[in-house]
């Protein structure tokens, strides 16, 4: 018996559905290695679905002359969570098999739902029956699950890469305001620290706390203030043991930088390759004995040769005897990559294990015979002003110098008192403040005795007040004092000291002048010599001519 089968699809919404284009309609996709993963995911999880709305069209089927009016069936889509349906080709797909299954299985090549839609609506529930229980299905559909598992939990990981490559870059934008800051109040010399200087930033925007917070925490409300807003997500979001605004942190970013400036430093000593070490010795505010490490180079710039003094950082030493010095100081320079090889010079200033038995500097020799010692030349000139100034007429005019400096800048009572001497008796006179003295070094008295033989009258005017003020010690002193420095021994002694330092003092600041040579110095050395020379050679004549 011959079935003629007529099949036409009558629906009226058929051109309309032909000419429209539905997004990811399972019968667009085509089949081939050169798919991407996030299109079969597309396909496998997105795809076209008939709204409720939607109306499947009508199949005129005759068989042995018997017409059938047959459509898709919304409840197969229900039924088979696989089955997908293609209005643009009016038929159904195993989307499972459609993405995931070979061109061949069971020994033919895969047309119905998988080549080719279902179009054959009447034995439609057997026809997807069995394509469920065929083998290769079944392994397509176990692929489909696991990609889209898979497929999703990456999704998820790259979500979350992503938000916190974010959060990192933020954090990183934030943290570079906050070195920013750091390196803000180090370039202009201020202080971090504050009353508080721990905790969070409350109320971040406001610069104008009521407490002082100090110069770090206040300069970042200021940059908060003005805009910075990953520093202001940072502050506002950050966990409280991850702020990166503690001491402890300031502290480290300092350590870092110094860290950082050093390196670079020591890179163009190397490039320059010859230096000489200049180091002194100091005691911290913890009392902790340390040396100031410096270097002297010269940099070579597209030909024009800078001589240079680099500032290396601290180190602190607990064995004072010279060899300890010495190899303290030789391992530090090693470590920090400087060639040793190349050091052409030592210079010490009041390091007096390395210098003063030369057992430090012989050590260093030793091991780098190119090394020339210089003993500080301001500090030997310093030396020999003490020495010197030796003579008890000299050392006596200092002491009384410093005992009247000391009694005036003692008393901010005695202090105005000189002050309103000195407008009234010297207007012209620039040095209206207290005078300070130099305990230990004598160029440094200069200034204080030139601005005492400046304000000599005005100091005796004013001790001759306190003398009749009611306080009784203070008016003995001030007796005392008057008679010190109102004869002619004190007075002579201050103009020799007046006219000798004057000299002295000019002479140690170019000594310090850092591209002063050797062959300069020692120029300005002779150069001294003689002026002084000079002055001792006409010493009499000069005294005969004044008191005449
Ligand atoms: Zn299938």
């Amino acid at each position: 018996m011959s079935k003629e089968v007529n099949r036409t699809s009558t629906n009226e919404c058929e051109p309309k559905l032909k000419k429209m284009k539905f997004h990811l309609d399972i019968g667009d996709y085509m089949r081939g290695s050169n798919v991407d993963d996030q299109m079969k995911y597309d396909y496998l999880t997105n795809h076209w679905v008939p709204s409720k709305d939607f109306v499947f069209p009508k199949h005129v089927r005759t068989v042995s002359g018997k017409t059938f009016h047959l459509s898709f069936q919304r409840a197969w889509l229900e039924k088979f969570k696989w089955l997908a349906y293609s209005p643009d080709k009016d038929g159904a797909f195993c989307k499972s098999c459609l993405i995931f299954a070979p061109d061949v299985g069971g020994g033919s090549k895969l047309l119905k739902l998988v080549n080719e839609p279902m179009q054959n609506l009447k034995s439609a529930l057997e026809d997807l029956s069995k394509h469920a229980s065929r083998t290769y299905h079944i392994t397509a559909q176990l692929h489909a699950e696991n990609f889209c598992n898979t497929h999703t939990t990456g999704n998820v990981v790259e979500q979350m890469n992503s938000a916190r490559a974010q959060q990192a870059d933020g954090n990183r934008r934030a943290l570079a305001s906050i070195i920013n800051v750091v390196k803000f109040c180090g370039r202009q010399n201020i202080a971090l620290r504050g009353h508080i200087d721990h905790g969070v930033l409350s109320n971040p925007t406001n610069f104008e706390t009521e407490m002082n917070e100090g110069n770090f925490r206040a300069l970042l409300r200021f940059r908060i203030s003005s805009g910075d807003q990953d520093l202001l997500n940072y502050v506002q979001n950050a966990p409280l043991n991850a702020l990166y605004t503690s001491p402890q942190i300031q502290n480290k970013i300092i350590t870092l930088c110094g860290e950082m400036i050093r390196e670079t430093l020591v890179k163009k000593i190397n490039k320059s390759k010859y230096f000489a070490m200049l180091a002194d010795e100091t005691s911290d505010i913890g009392r902790i004995e340390q040396f100031s490490i410096c270097a002297r180079y010269v940099q070579n710039e597209h030909g024009i040769c800078t001589l240079r003094e680099g500032f290396l950082g601290f180190v602190e030493a607990v064995d004072l005897s010279g060899q300890a010095l010495a190899e303290l100081l030789m391992s530090t320079l090693t470590s920090w990559g400087l060639e040793l090889r190349n050091i052409v010079g030592q210079g010490y200033d009041g390091v007096a294990n390395m210098s003063g038995c030369f057992r430090g500097v012989q050590a260093v020799d030793q091991a780098y015979p190119k090394a020339c010692y210089t003993h500080c030349c301001s500090h030997s000139l310093n030396l020999v002003l003490s020495h010197a100034c030796g003579g008890e007429g000299l050392k006596r005019t200092v002491r009384s110098i410093r005992d009247v400096v000391n009694f005036f800048s003692n008393s901010p009572k005695r202090t105005g008192i000189l002050k309103n001497a000195i407008i009234a008796l010297l207007p012209q006179s620039r040095h209206t403040r207290s005078i300070t003295f130099c305990e230990t070094r004598w160029v440094e008295r200069h200034e204080s005795i030139t601005v005492f033989c400046e304000l000599y009258s005005a100091v005796v005017y004013s001790l001759g007040q306190i003398e009749e003020c009611r306080d009784r010690d203070a008016a003995d002193k001030a007796d005392e004092f008057k008679y010190r420095i109102m004869n002619a021994d004190f007075i002579c002694h201050l103009r020799i000291l007046d006219s000798i330092l004057g000299i002295t003092y000019r002479l140690s600041v170019i000594l310090q002048s850092k591209d002063l040579d050797i062959i300069g110095c020692c120029q300005m050395l002779n150069d001294v010599k003689a002026v002084l020379q000079h002055m001792l050679d006409n010493a009499q004549k000069k005294f005969s001519t004044k008191s005449a």
